[in-house]
């Protein structure tokens, strides 16, 4: 059938299956979900949602999302015209990319970021240029970005965890005023700082957040935008050539009571921050470099063992982490943070396979 398929399909890689298994019993560490269940606010407000008949499953859902746009903004102190909603962060990036960044001039982002960048580039025939961290510790240095031409970067990055200060953000947007800069937050709460509020004062930034991680709502695929009205609009205007209805009802209620449980969030993502810290330590005690970390995930790596290798073997009991195949990062696991137990049975699997190694 492949004769059929457009070029462009032609070009792109498949999603492997592999990292989201359908075997049970797994200690699931590799796609970075949230280890605790979700608000029960969140419950509740599906059952609400539901009523006894699921009647107003008839009707179809509000297609600009009003009630979730408003409980956004109001916690970001923003207007609820600074607020887009999609599918999944993947869904408003996708957005983003044709709505914002694709222009003559090449979208720059770092050569090791999140993956989907160059696909959406690939699939938007967007130009891209690959920007090298040239940091051993694959640290970001903002004036990489100098002399104009859009920018996407996440901040904490992935797969490495290393955060940027807003204040670099600041000059990133100082030296690209003219052009469109998407920071994707995916992984803020954990501990990084947040540029949204840079958005007061600059109108060429989009922030773009999740609620599949820090929410622990990755199954129900809610992701939003931040920036000026004008950003906004161009993303609606994308949108509403796609699909109208993003969003169903379901996820709306539901994402509407998970960020109006301010409590719930600031309790989870310092229970994170803290496995983190812990599971870092534990890490770095049996002799693997660590980066620092922002997010709820590390990158590490073992100076005298092939992390290919060592992926296999925590595979074989049970426990996956994700190495990726990118030879600037093989040597790499990103390791996301579990419950206690589920770290503690990573660490001692590690321990184990490196002592039977040696
Ligand atoms: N951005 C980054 C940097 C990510 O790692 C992910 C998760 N894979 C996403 C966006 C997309 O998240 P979601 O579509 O679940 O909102």
């Amino acid at each position: 059938m492949s004769r059929f398929w457009s070029q462009i399909v032609r070009e792109l890689t498949p999603y492997v299956p592999g990292e989201q298994p359908r075997q049970a019993n797994l200690v699931k560490l590799n796609t970075n979900e949230n280890p605790y269940p979700p608000s029960p606010a969140v419950l509740a407000a599906i059952r609400a949602e539901l009523g006894d008949d699921g009647a107003r499953l008839r009707l179809y859902p509000d297609p600009q999302g009003t009630v979730l746009r408003e409980a956004i903004a109001e916690q970001e102190g923003l207007s609820p015209d600074h607020v887009f909603v999609g599918n999944g962060s993947d869904e408003v990036l996708a957005f983003a990319f044709q709505a914002l960044l694709a222009h003559p001039e090449p979208l720059r982002f770092p050569d090791i970021s999140y993956s989907f960048y160059p696909t959406y580039c690939r699939l938007y025939r967007i130009a891209a240029r690959q920007v090298p961290l040239r940091d051993a510790g694959f640290a970001l240095d903002v004036s990489d970005y100098a002399g104009g031409g859009p920018v996407i970067l996440p901040n904490p990055n992935a797969p490495t965890g290393r955060a940027i200060a807003r204040a670099d953000i600041a000059r990133l947007l100082e030296a690209n005023a003219d052009w469109p800069v998407v920071i994707d937050e995916a992984y803020v709460s954990f501990g990084a700082e947040s540029a949204a509020p840079l958005i007061a004062s600059h109108d060429n930034l989009l922030v773009v957040r999740t609620l599949s991680k820090s929410y622990s709502l990755a199954g129900l695929r809610v992701g939003y935008a931040l920036g000026h009205p004008g950003l906004v609009e161009a993303l609606v205007r994308v949108k509403d050539s796609f699909n109208s209805y993003p969003l169903d009802r379901l996820a709306l209620a539901a994402a509407t009571a998970a960020v109006r449980d301010t409590e719930w969030l600031a309790r989870t993502s310092a229970a994170v921050i803290e496995s983190r810290e812990k599971l870092s330590a534990d890490l770095a005690a049996l002799g693997l470099e660590v980066l620092p970390s922002k997010a709820n995930f590390v990158f590490a790596s073992h100076p005298g063992h092939d992390a290919a290798a060592l992926s296999r073997a925590l595979r074989e009991r049970a426990i996956i982490v994700r190495h990726f195949g990118a030879q600037r990062i093989a040597q790499w696991l990103r390791i996301t943070i579990g419950t206690p137990a589920e770290c503690e049975a990573l660490v001692g699997a590690l321990r184990e396979i490196l002592a039977q190694a040696a």
